[in-house]
């Protein structure tokens, strides 16, 4: 935790979650550049709200941006490579799988834990002069005129003022920073809540991610390291506390009847925390000199696994054009980032919403329908790669970063 050594910084971050600290790493290499990041929540507390038990499926693209940061290497030794991918509705017969092989990728993405990236990230964070890490500290104002934003926050008690040519939000869904700016967001309640866990199960997943639609809502098993796997359940908002209530045996017994037995039985299963889902969109990603990038920006439904990875092209955008003019919060330079990542954006909302829209619906002909597609998926190979390049994050423009190479 650092003291602040001035007040007058290049660019400051507000939010040092997942997105917010990869963006500070992809910076590394920025040592011109006076940057804060001001996080609420310190690194290891329990109400850390974005380093907690979650597991994410970082896709291809994704360890690209990691490898053009230099990091990749740690974290391929706590990740697990899903090898395939195996989509399928219960109830119904049908189901499609897409291979790394015939992608022409060693794997379609990797399983980490956010504690083990955040881990990777902070340690980096904490080897670079230039960058101001103040924490606990909170965002409380926000002004701007044509040359800087002018912020004041709360840190360790006290309040502070802050100076900056260009201020990213990188604060999460509930954004104070997009509130103070007065930008406004879309937003849908799905009704739904994803209840994740681990489990231990009697046959080994083999690098094999399980997607699968059920009555209840979509239900992944993502391979993970020490023969574990992880659960993303999705269920109705209302059903929540009950599934959270219920004994081990209960859950266990529930959960195995909506997956089947591809794993044989679920020998063990760990915590359970649910997050209820809402999709918010905000259309206009930029305001003067103020950015908004990860769920700031947008945040999904974890169906296709896409928030972080589309968060981490938002970062490798910002970060090269950050890299490549001497202001970073002018606003010829934030309009580029608005262009370039407005298309991407909207191709993950759209995949997204409908995967949302056909898999969580119950009547009976679009189950049919749905059963059909899935047949149809796998019989037609270039549709299947269509949805596999987009999936893994390689489809669209590529800046430096998205390939792989640093800055
Ligand atoms: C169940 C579930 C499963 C998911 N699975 C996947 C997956 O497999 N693959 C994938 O790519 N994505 C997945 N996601 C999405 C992914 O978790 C998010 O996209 C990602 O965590 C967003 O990170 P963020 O840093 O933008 O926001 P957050 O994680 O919300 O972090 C925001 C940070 O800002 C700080 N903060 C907030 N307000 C202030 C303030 N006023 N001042 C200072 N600091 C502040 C917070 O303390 C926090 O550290 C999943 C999401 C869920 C819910």
């Amino acid at each position: 935790m650092n003291k602040p050594k001035n007040s007058a910084y290049d660019i400051i971050i507000i939010g040092g979650g997942m997105v917010g600290a990869s963006l500070a790493c992809a910076l590394a290499e920025q040592v011109d550049k006076k940057i804060a990041v001001i996080e609420a929540h310190a690194f290891e507390s329990d109400s850390q709200p974005s380093f907690d038990d979650r597991v994410l499926a970082f896709n291809y693209g994704a360890r690209r941006i990691w490898e053009a940061m230099g990091l990749w290497s740690q974290l391929a030794e706590v990740a697990e490579p899903i090898k395939s991918i195996h989509v399928s509705d219960r109830g119904h017969f049908g189901a499609t799988r897409i291979h790394a092989d015939e992608e022409h990728v060693p794997a379609l993405g990797y399983v980490v834990d956010n504690r083990s990236s955040g881990k990777i990230l902070m340690q980096r964070i904490e080897q670079l002069a230039h960058i101001d890490w103040l924490c606990p500290a909170s965002l409380k104002s926000l002004q701007q005129d044509e040359c800087s934003v002018q912020i004041e926050i709360e840190h360790q008690g006290n309040i502070q003022s802050l100076s900056c040519r260009l201020l990213i939000a990188a604060d999460g869904a509930q954004s104070k920073t997009r509130q103070l700016c007065g930008l406004q967001s879309l937003h849908q309640d799905y009704g739904q809540a994803a209840i994740i866990t681990n489990v231990e199960t009697e046959y080994p997943h083999q690098g094999v991610a399980y997607e699968r639609f059920t009555d209840s809502g979509p239900l992944a098993f993502l391979p993970m390291t020490k023969k574990r796997s992880s659960v993303v359940w999705t269920v109705d908002v209302h059903a929540m506390d009950q599934i959270l209530e219920l004994d081990n045996d209960a859950f266990t017994e529930a959960l195995q009847q909506r997956f089947g037995y591809r794993l044989g039985r679920i020998i063990k299963t760990g915590r359970r925390h649910a997050y209820p889902l809402v999709y918010r969109e905000t259309e206009q990603l930029v305001k003067g000199r103020v950015a908004m990038i990860g769920n700031a920006a947008h945040s999904l439904h974890p169906v296709s696994g896409q928030g972080y990875n589309l968060a981490l092209r938002d970062v490798a955008e910002m970060a090269e054009l950050i890299a490549s003019h001497d202001d970073p919060g002018h606003p010829l330079l934030l309009a580029e980032y608005h262009a370039k990542r407005y298309q991407d954006m909207r191709r993950v909302y759209r995949l997204t919403d409908s995967l949302v829209k056909i898999f969580s619906n119950r009547s009976f002909t679009l189950g049919h329908a749905r059963a059909s597609a899935l047949i149809m998926l796998d019989m037609m190979p270039a549709l299947r790669h269509l949805l596999a390049r987009q999936s893994m994050g390689l489809l669209g423009r590529m800046n430096k970063m998205m390939r792989g190479l640093p800055l």
